[in-house]
C-alpha cells in the first residue's frame, strides 16, 4: 500500500486519470472541500422502478428521498450553469441526476450538455443513471464528453432473486418486465453498458444502496465484478427509509442503514476494490461544494431573465481559470502542512502498530481546515487515526445545525449529534459552548478547540498523538 496524500487520492492512478479527476469533487478525495458541482434537473422521468423512491421525489440513487427538486429545460439549465459559474467560481463539474433517470430523457439530457459543450468549457460533465439505457446512448455520452458516469447497481445475483426484492417493475422495449424478469434485464444492461463506458475510457463511479437484509451479503460481489469491469469507485450509500417518504420499503418497514452497517460493509468491500467514502445523497438541483447545498440562493428568475450574452459575462471563463490556479496552489501548500500521513483504503495494521485505531470528527467550511464552529456544522468528516497514520472513514450528516437561529435553542439537535458521533473519540472543531460540550464529554467524546484554521489531515494525526499515544501524554 503506498501513502498517498490530498492532492495524489488514488493509487495506481495514471496521469490522464489524474488529470481528470483532480478538480471532480466527486472521484477525487483531495477536491471534495475545494470544488463545487451543480445539478441540473431536467431529467424528471423514470424507466424503472426502485423500491426505495417514491417518484413524487427525486431519484433516490443520487438524492436524498424526500427531497423535491424545481425542472428545468435545457435553455434553463444551461443559463442556470453560467449564473452559478460566475458566483461560485469553484464550480468544476455539471451533473444530470435526476430528478429521473438521466437516460430515460435523453433529448434534454443531451441538449443540455450540447450547450454547455458551447458556453462553459471549462467544466467536466458528468451524469447519474440506473444503467437501464447505457448501451443504446453510449455514443452521445462520447459525443458531449461526459467523462464521469455514475451507475446505481445494488445486486449482481444473476438469478434476478435479490434483484426482484429492490426492482418490482423495469421497463424495457414498450413492456413492463415484473420481478426477477426485471431485475435479469436490468443488471444485463447495466454490465454491458459499464463495460462499454469503461472499454472507452470513461470514468465510472458505481453506487450501490445499501438495505440490510436484503442485498448486504451481495456487496463484495458487487465490489468484485465492479474491478473487474475496471470501474474507478464504489460508493456504498446507506438506505434512507422511513415511512414518510412513502417508499415502499418505508411503508413496509424495512430499517435505515446505520452508519457503523455501512462501515462494515464497506470494510467487507474495500478489499475488492477502491470505495468512495465522501459521497452524500444530494439534491437533484444541488449547488455548491459537496455538503453544502445552495441551491436555495439561486432562485429561477434570476438567470432566466439574463441573455447569454449577460450571463457568458457574468461566468467570466478568465476570472475563473485565476481562480481555479489559485485553489491549486492553496492544495499544494496543505499537501505540504498535512505531510503525507493520510492512507487511503488503509487497514488497521497500516494505521497502527498496535491495531488498535480511533474515529476523530472535524467540522469544517471547506479548503481542508478545521474552520468550523461546532454550532453551524450540520455534518462532519470522520477520520480513522492510528499511531502511524490517519484514513478519511466518511461523512455523517445531520438534519440542522446545532444553532439554526435564536428562535430555536430550546430545540438543538443535541441528541442526533450524541447518536452520530457515538462511537467517535475526539471531535475537532473551530470553537464549541460549554453546554454542547459538556453534553459530547457526557459520551466519552473530548472536544478539542486547539487545532482551530489548522489543516485537517495533519490535526487529526497530532490529536490521536496527543491524546492517545502513551509516550506524547507522558511527554505533555
Ligand atoms: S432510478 Fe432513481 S428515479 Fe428511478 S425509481 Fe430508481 S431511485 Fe427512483
Ligand atoms: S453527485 Fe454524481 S452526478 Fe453529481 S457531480 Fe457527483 S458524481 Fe456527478
Amino acid at each position: 500500500m503506498s501513502c498517498s496524500c490530498t492532492s495524489s487520492p488514488t493509487t495506481n492512478v495514471n496521469e490522464e486519470i489524474q488529470e481528470k479527476i483532480k478538480n471532480h469533487p466527486c472521484y477525487s478525495e483531495g477536491a471534495h472541500q475545494h470544488y463545487a458541482r451543480i445539478h441540473l434537473p431536467v431529467a424528471p422521468a423514470c424507466n424503472i422502478q426502485c423500491n426505495y423512491c417514491n417518484r413524487k421525489y427525486d431519484c433516490s440513487n443520487e438524492s436524498r428521498p424526500g427531497v423535491t427538486s424545481g425542472k428545468l429545460q435545457p435553455i434553463e439549465a444551461a443559463k442556470k450553469v453560467l449564473y452559478v459559474g460566475g458566483e461560485i467560481q469553484q464550480l468544476s463539474v455539471v451533473g444530470i441526476a435526476g430528478p429521473g433517470d438521466a437516460l430515460a430523457n435523453p433529448k434534454k439530457t443531451f441538449e443540455t450538455f450540447k450547450i454547455l459543450q458551447e458556453k462553459s468549457p471549462d467544466l467536466k460533465f458528468c451524469l447519474s443513471t440506473n444503467g437501464l439505457k447505457l448501451t443504446e446512448y453510449i455514443d452521445e455520452i462520447v459525443k458531449y464528453n461526459i467523462d464521469h458516469v455514475t451507475v446505481t447497481i445494488n445486486t449482481v445475483d444473476e438469478t434476478g432473486e435479490i434483484g426482484s426484492k429492490i426492482y418490482p417493475w423495469v421497463h424495457w422495449e414498450h413492456k413492463k418486465l415484473r420481478g426477477k424478469e426485471g431485475a435479469k434485464r436490468l443488471l444485463k444492461q447495466q454490465l454491458e453498458g459499464i463495460k462499454m463506458l469503461t472499454d472507452r475510457g470513461i470514468l465510472v463511479k458505481a453506487n450501490s444502496v445499501l438495505i440490510s437484509g436484503v442485498n448486504d451479503k451481495d456487496l463484495p460481489n458487487v465490489a468484485k465484478k465492479l474491478k473487474e469491469l475496471n470501474v474507478f469507485l464504489h460508493n456504498i450509500m446507506p438506505l434512507l427509509s422511513a415511512p414518510e417518504f412513502g417508499t415502499k420499503f418505508g411503508l413496509d418497514g424495512v430499517k435505515s442503514a446505520t452508519d457503523q452497517e455501512v462501515m462494515a460493509a464497506q470494510e467487507a468491500c474495500g478489499m475488492d476494490m477502491k470505495l468512495m467514502s465522501h459521497c452524500r445523497q444530494c439534491r437533484a438541483d444541488a449547488v455548491g461544494l459537496i455538503g453544502e447545498d445552495k441551491s436555495e440562493e439561486f432562485a429561477k428568475e434570476t438567470f432566466t431573465s439574463k441573455s447569454f450574452e449577460e450571463l457568458e459575462e457574468v461566468y467570466n471563463l478568465e476570472a475563473r481559470v485565476k481562480k481555479h490556479e489559485m485553489i491549486e496552489n492553496w492544495r499544494k501548500h496543505l499537501e505540504k502542512a498535512n505531510d503525507r500521513i493520510k492512507i487511503e483504503q488503509a487497514t488497521k495494521e497500516e494505521l497502527s502498530s498496535t491495531s488498535q485505531t480511533k474515529l476523530i470528527a472535524v467540522t469544517t467550511g471547506g479548503e481542508g481546515m478545521v474552520n468550523m464552529h461546532f454550532g453551524s456544522a450540520s455534518e462532519f468528516l470522520i477520520y480513522e487515526a492510528g499511531d502511524k497514520a490517519i484514513k478519511f472513514v466518511m461523512h455523517r450528516k445531520i438534519e440542522s445545525a446545532y444553532c439554526s437561529g435564536p428562535e430555536n435553542c430550546d430545540n438543538n439537535p443535541i441528541e442526533e449529534i450524541k447518536e452520530t458521533l457515538k462511537d467517535c473519540d475526539i471531535l475537532l472543531t473551530e470553537k464549541i459552548g460549554d453546554c454542547p460540550m459538556d453534553e459530547l464529554n457526557s459520551i466519552g467524546l473530548i472536544c478539542d478547540e486547539s487545532y482551530a484554521l489548522q489543516p485537517i489531515e495533519r490535526s487529526v494525526y497530532e490529536a490521536y498523538k496527543k491524546h492517545f499515544t502513551c509516550e506524547e501524554q507522558e511527554a505533555g
